[in-house]
């Protein structure tokens, strides 16, 4: 069967480049005599890989020598508890901004350790817009400030960061890390779950001001403390190896393409082809105001839930898969990542024009 064009959310696609590496390396790391699943962690091959999958990132996101990166397990969820843990010893309260589905579960996590306080939410209109937010909202004495860049679900994204003053700005950029230019040291910690723009799912990624280590509640766990993992490089314990692996080879392949600058280029060619076509279609419409619309996932609507269900049922059977909207909006959204050629996005306007042109008396 050939290769789908696949929209899932998450996980979703690879670089055909990559899979391809990986498989050829797949038995024999090259001069190890083995897989990198087989490897020890603490082997001076498995060393090279995790290293160099550090340096790659630095690079390609111009990440300063005063902030760390880590490689941990327990996906971006587990970074919702992991913050408040670790930031609560600065002050036990934080500022969030709730934009969706993922803001609330970071806001109820931090709950459980402190106050999270919602200083601006775009819930009154389905969280189809980022709230405006200037710096006078923010409480200076707060920890932090919580954003999600990119709402996976609801399909919006901030064009501009909050400005929080002197409180550290964290965010879950799970979903659009790697797919635009971002200036770190605006930040006091990004944190991204791999299984969008990065590797296959299990590990993830959190890059976090030096500064902002060991201020932990007393109560944290070992493994959910950040400076355990800074000072161990990530190997504190086992890290996700082959994943690590994966987003090394990732990165060299970003790195190759011309780096994050040419990946927000082409994603903004591809995001601008589907929603130019949704603001053009008699059937399908995009669900976002056109400023905060998201460079990776499009959520769109047809005027009923039988022409819903056509339209993902045709679609999936021409090789465009997983169509569907989150169970929680309904709809269709097409979640077109770094790893989407520009040709799959370009053939899904195509297919959407037929089914368009065929389903309109
Ligand atoms: N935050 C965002 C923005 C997400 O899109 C997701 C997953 N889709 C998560 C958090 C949760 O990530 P995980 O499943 O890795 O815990």
């Amino acid at each position: 069967m050939a290769r789908v064009y696949n929209f899932s959310a998450g996980p979703s696609m690879l670089p055909e480049a990559v899979l391809k590496k990986a498989a050829a390396e797949l038995l024999e790391y090259p001069g190890s005599g083995q897989s990198v699943m087989e490897m020890s962690h603490r082997s001076p091959e498995y060393q090279a890989i995790i290293e160099g999958a550090e340096a790659l990132l630095r690079e390609i996101m111009n990440i300063p020598a005063n902030y760390k990166v880590l490689f941990l397990q327990g996906g971006a969820s587990t970074q919702f508890a992991m913050v408040p843990l670790n930031l609560f010893g600065i002050a036990p309260k934080a500022d969030f901004v709730n934009t969706g589905t993922w803001s609330k579960k970071a806001i109820s996590e931090a709950k459980r350790y402190g106050t999270a306080r919602v200083v601006a939410t775009s819930e009154d209109k389905k969280f189809s817009y980022i709230p405006k937010v200037d710096k006078s909202m923010f409480d200076a004495g707060a920890a932090y400030v919580h954003i999600t860049t990119n709402n996976t679900i609801e399909g919006t994204r901030y064009r501009i960061l909050p400005d929080t003053g002197t409180v550290p700005l964290v965010a879950d950029m799970s979903s659009n890390i790697l797919s635009e230019v971002y200036d770190v040291t605006k930040f006091g910690i990004i944190y991204a779950g791999a299984q969008k723009n990065i590797a296959p799912a299990g590990v993830t990624v959190v890059i976090i001001r030096e500064d902002l280590l060991g201020k932990a509640l007393p109560i944290t766990p070992t493994m959910l403390n950040y400076k355990i993992h800074a000072d161990g490089k990530s190997l504190y314990n086992t890290p996700p190896c082959y994943c690590i692996y994966i987003a090394k080879l990732v990165f060299e392949l970003i790195k190759q393409q011309g780096g994050v600058p040419a990946m927000q280029k082409v994603n903004e060619q591809k995001a601008k082809m589907l929603y130019d076509f949704l603001d053009n279609s008699k059937m399908f419409k995009g669900t976002v105001v056109p400023e905060d619309r998201s460079l990776m996932n499009i959520p769109f609507t047809s005027p009923a839930e039988d022409t819903d269900k056509a339209f993902i049922k045709e679609a999936s059977a021409a090789g465009f898969v997983n169509l569907k909207g989150h169970r929680s909006v309904g709809g269709m959204r097409a979640s077109i990542y770094n790893a989407m050629p520009v040709e799959g996005v370009e053939k899904l306007v195509d297919f959407m024009k037929k089914f368009e042109t065929k389903n309109t008396k």
